[in-house]
C-alpha cells in the first residue's frame, strides 16, 4: 500500500537521512533520521508534522537543494538514484520532473520582472525559445485561472494579489511538466477563502495532468479534502503513514491523535482548543527511546529506553511501541 499495489512509484526513498553540518565540528546534526516512502505516479501524499518535525529537509533532499547537506540512502525517482547524480545531471530533473512551491511566494518572485517573463524562465533556462516560452507560459497561466492571463503576461508581482501570486509560482513550477510536485507549506501565508481555492487547483491541476504531489503541511485540517495518503513526521522519523481516512478515522500513533484533537472545530469553543503538551526536541537534544515519550500519556518504561521500529499495522505503517507485538 505504499504506495498503493495499483500504482506504479514513481519515487521511492529508502534509508534517507540528512545531516547538517555544525561550525567547526566534524559530526553533523541529524535532521532527518533513516526515513522511507514512496509516492505513486499520480499520487497525492501529506507530509504532516510540527515545525522543526523535519518536513521542508525531507522535501529539499530530494530536490538536493541544500549544497551542505549530507544525504545518505536512496532517492529512487523513475529508476535512477538521484543521490549518485552529478549537480549537472540534477539540474535537469529540477522542473522537468520535480518541481517545488514554497510558503511565501513573494520571496520566490522577482520583484523586477514580469510574469510572464518569470514563468517562461524555466523554460529558457532549459533551452527554449523566446515564442515557445512565452506560448507555454500563457497556456499555463490560463490553466490556472489567472485572469486576464494574456494582457497580464507583462505585469509584475506587486500588481497581483497573494492568491494570484501562488497561482503564479504554481505556473513556474507546472510549466516545465514536473511528474512530481513537491507544495512546501502552500497555503499556510493565505486567508482561508483563497488557501481552499489554491487547494481546490491544485486538485485539478494534479488529477488532469496525472501528477504526483507531496503536500507539506502543519495543519493536519487542510490534508483530509485533498491527500490520498498522509505521513505524519516527529522529530526527524515518519511515525505513521497511511490512507488518508483511515488515519483520520483511526489514528495509531499518540501523536497523530493529539494532532487531530488539535484541529479546531467549527462548533469548538476557543477554550476548548487542544495542543499536544510541549514541544518537539531540538535534533542536539532528543531524548533516549520514542523522541515523543516526553509528550505522551500512554509512555511507560520501554518508550524511555528504546527507538519504536516502524512497523505494519493494518494497512499502514507506524512506529510506536503500544503497536508492537513484543509489547510491553
Ligand atoms: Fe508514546 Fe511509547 Fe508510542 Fe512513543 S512508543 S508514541 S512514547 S506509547
Amino acid at each position: 500500500m505504499f504506495p498503493s499495489k495499483t500504482q506504479k512509484p514513481l519515487v521511492e526513498v529508502r534509508g534517507l537521512s540528512v545531516d547538517m553540518p555544525l561550525a567547526g565540528g566534524k559530526d553533523g546534526l541529524r535532521i532527518v533520521d533513516n526515513i522511507d516512502f514512496s509516492i505513486a505516479v499520480g499520487e497525492r501524499v501529506a507530509l504532516v508534522g510540527e515545525s522543526g518535525s523535519g518536513k521542508s529537509v525531507t522535501a529539499r533532499a530530494v530536490m538536493r537543494l541544500d549544497p551542505v547537506a549530507r544525504l545518505s540512502g536512496k532517492i529512487d525517482f523513475e529508476g535512477r538514484d538521484l543521490l549518485t547524480l552529478s549537480e549537472k545531471e540534477m539540474r535537469h530533473y529540477r522542473g522537468s520532473s520535480i518541481a517545488m512551491v514554497f510558503q511565501d511566494p513573494m520571496s520566490f518572485l522577482d520583484p523586477l520582472m514580469t510574469i510572464g517573463d518569470q514563468v517562461a524562465e524555466t523554460l529558457r533556462i532549459r533551452g527554449i525559445g523566446r515564442v515557445e516560452a512565452r506560448k507555454r507560459a500563457l497556456s499555463v497561466l490560463d490553466e490556472l485561472g489567472v485572469d486576464r492571463a494574456a494582457e497580464r503576461l507583462g505585469s509584475y508581482p506587486h500588481e497581483f494579489s497573494g492568491g494570484m501570486r501562488q497561482r503564479v509560482v504554481l505556473a513556474m513550477a507546472l510549466v516545465g511538466e514536473p511528474k512530481l510536485l513537491i507544495a512546501d507549506e502552500p497555503t499556510t501565508a493565505l486567508d482561508v477563502r483563497v488557501q481552499d481555492q489554491v487547494l481546490d487547483l491544485l486538485d485539478d491541476v494534479s488529477t488532469r495532468r496525472g501528477l504526483a504531489v507531496l503536500f507539506i503541511t502543519h495543519d493536519l485540517g487542510v490534508v483530509a479534502g485533498f491527500a490520498e495518503r498522509v505521513m505524519v513526521m516527529y522529530s526527524g522519523r515518519i511515525v505513521e503513514d497511511g490512507d488518508v481516512h483511515a488515519v483520520f478515522k483511526d489514528p495509531k500513533h499518540p501523536y497523530t491523535r493529539g494532532l487531530i484533537r488539535a484541529v479546531p472545530r467549527i462548533d469548538q469553543d476557543l477554550e476548548e482548543l487542544y495542543a499536544i503538551p510541549g514541544a518537539p526536541p531540538a535534533p542536539m537534544a532528543r531524548p533516549a527511546g520514542c523522541p515523543f515519550n516526553p509528550r505522551c500519556s500512554d509512555a511507560f518504561d520501554r518508550c524511555r529506553a528504546e527507538l519504536p521500529a516502524v512497523l505494519p499495522v493494518t494497512g499502514e505503517r507506524v512506529a510506536c511501541h503500544l503497536h508492537d507485538r513484543k509489547g510491553a
